[in-house]
């Protein structure tokens, strides 16, 4: 059995917390870099990037995925046991 579940690429996110607005799930946070490695387009630290905070929580949906205007985040199949 598979689930299906967003993998977030930190380095195309932006932070723009679209991702956790649409989540109806609350699966999604924006979380604070301590060592902000990223930069924005005016060279400012990008300090928050998108995370999967409460994957249990995921149902799937790929809402995240299609809200995504920098192809940040990629629904991926995971093995789950059904026990
Ligand atoms: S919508 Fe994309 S760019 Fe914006 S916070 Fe989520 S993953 Fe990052
Ligand atoms: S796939 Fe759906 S439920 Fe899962 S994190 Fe994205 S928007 Fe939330």
């Amino acid at each position: 059995m598979t689930k299906r579940i967003p993998t977030i690429h930190a380095d195309r996110c932006h932070g723009c917390g679209d991702c956790v607005e649409v989540c109806h799930q609350y699966a999604i946070a924006l979380v604070e870099q301590p060592f902000p490695r990223w930069k924005n387009l005016l060279g400012l630290p990008l300090k928050y990037k998108a995370a999967l905070s409460y994957p249990q929580a995921c149902t799937g949906c790929g809402h995240c995925v299609t809200i995504c205007r920098h192809r940040a985040i990629q629904i991926e199949k995971i093995p789950v046991s059904n026990t």
